[in-house]
């Protein structure tokens, strides 16, 4: 169904965030032969942050009838990784971003925009395009409203999938922090006149008080992201390019190689948040038609974001949307059990996580003794 259905009630579930997690569970539910009001407002215009997508969610996108996506023109294959972490040496260490091998640099917005396009046209899903504010159990399950102030009729299971905010969830759970680390996003033009042909491969360099990523982008845009922490990052980063210009002149490959190929800040970066956080747990309840008859699970980021070193934030979006979207389906049928496991798989998924980060900021000592790699020590 498309928008402007009316919306009469007999939803099965109601998806709530217009990101790839919303996306994916509603491709789902729709599979599954649900009847799915999904909320969102919509899709913001502009370059959004991120766009390495692990080759795991090849797999994925391919169980929800989407791998096709992949072949727009504006996504390209990711070639390599080259890191300076650990030592001032540029090397080809993929197991730092990519543990297995690369995958596919996107356009994110036309990705994001081409997954809601499949979701918003599938069988059974109608997009409603507005924010929700408010969700409340009661018997008859969770009665929902709008920002406007419209009330929806009631629907017995909720997937949040809003992002960091966990519009839903976070009431319902408890939020953990491993870190507060935030990212000043760029996206950079080559100067015309440059015959420089810029490296397809993905730069990744750590610094005395963060790390920088960069990645040429299919339109011939450098991706630029500069990782630190809020408090280590100097004053007015986020509203003069030239504090940003700073940090990159001391960098010994990342500065050097814009400079060369004659990329230019075209204006001042964003600052988005990108530290590790989670909610425990992610799913509820555990009886199927137990408190109140209102079923919930937490998705995307707003069950687990992390630290964008790995590049899996995109594929975990898309996993655990299908595995909500599946849980969801089998607890409406009386089974709770596949929600309590997809819970216990994101809780498992968090501490591998937390294993793999510590290890490999452990990677890099020679800046043992500054604030940025001590939070992340051990
Ligand atoms: C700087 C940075 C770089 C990154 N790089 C990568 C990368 O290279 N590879 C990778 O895989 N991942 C990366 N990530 C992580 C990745 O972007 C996220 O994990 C992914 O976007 C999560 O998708 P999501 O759908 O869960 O959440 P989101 O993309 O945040 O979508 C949430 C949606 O919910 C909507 N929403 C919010 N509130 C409400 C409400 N009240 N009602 C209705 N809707 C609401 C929002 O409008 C939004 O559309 C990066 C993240 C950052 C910050």
């Amino acid at each position: 169904m498309s928008d402007g259905a009316s919306r009469d009630g007999g939803r099965d579930a109601a998806v709530v965030g217009g990101g790839i997690a919303g996306a994916a569970a509603c491709l789902r539910l729709a599979a599954l032969g649900r009847r799915v009001l999904w909320i969102a407002p919509p899709l913001e215009e502009g370059d959004r942050p991120g766009e390495q997508l692990a080759p795991a969610a090849r797999a994925l996108l391919a169980r929800l009838g989407a791998a096709g996506l992949l072949e727009a023109p504006g996504h390209r294959p990711a070639n390599r990784q080259l890191s300076a972490w650990g030592s001032a040496q540029l090397a080809e260490r993929d197991a730092i971003v990519h543990l297995e091998g690369p995958g596919t640099v996107l356009d994110r917005p036309a990705f994001e925009r081409d997954l809601a396009a499949l979701a918003r046209a599938a069988e059974g899903v109608e997009r409603v395009e507005a924010a929700l504010a408010g969700a409340e159990r009661g018997p008859e399950g969770w009665r929902l409203s709008l920002a406007g102030g419209e009330a929806l009729p009631p629907v017995p299971f909720v997937i949040d999938a809003s992002g960091r905010a966990a519009v839903v969830a976070a009431p319902l759970s408890q939020r953990f922090r491993a870190d507060r680390l935030a990212a000043l996003v760029a996206f950079l033009p080559q100067d015309p006149e440059s015959e420089v042909a810029p490296t397809r491969a993905t730069l990744i360099e750590a610094v005395a008080d963060g790390w920088w990523y960069a990645s040429l982008l299919a339109d011939g845009r450098l991706a630029l992201n500069y990782y630190s922490d809020p408090d280590l990052l100097p004053r007015e980063a986020s509203r003069d390019p030239a504090v940003l210009q700073g940090l990159l002149a001391g960098t010994a490959s990342v500065g050097r190689w814009i400079d060369e190929a004659g990329f230019h800040l075209a204006g001042p970066p964003r600052l988005a948040s990108a530290g590790t956080t989670w909610l425990a747990p992610v799913a509820g309840p555990e009886a199927a038609g137990g408190r109140e008859g209102a079923g919930w699970a937490a998705v995307g980021d707003a069950a687990a974001a992390f630290d964008p070193l790995s590049s899996h934030g995109m594929t975990t979006a898309l996993w655990s949307g299908i595995q909500a979207a599946e849980a969801a389906d089998a607890w409406l049928a009386g089974d709770a059990e596949p929600l309590a496991r997809y819970a216990a798989a994101v809780a498992e998924g968090v501490v591998d996580f937390l294993k793999a980060r510590s290890r490999i900021y452990g990677m890099e000592r020679r800046f043992a003794g500054r604030t940025f790699w001590q939070r992340r020590a051990g």
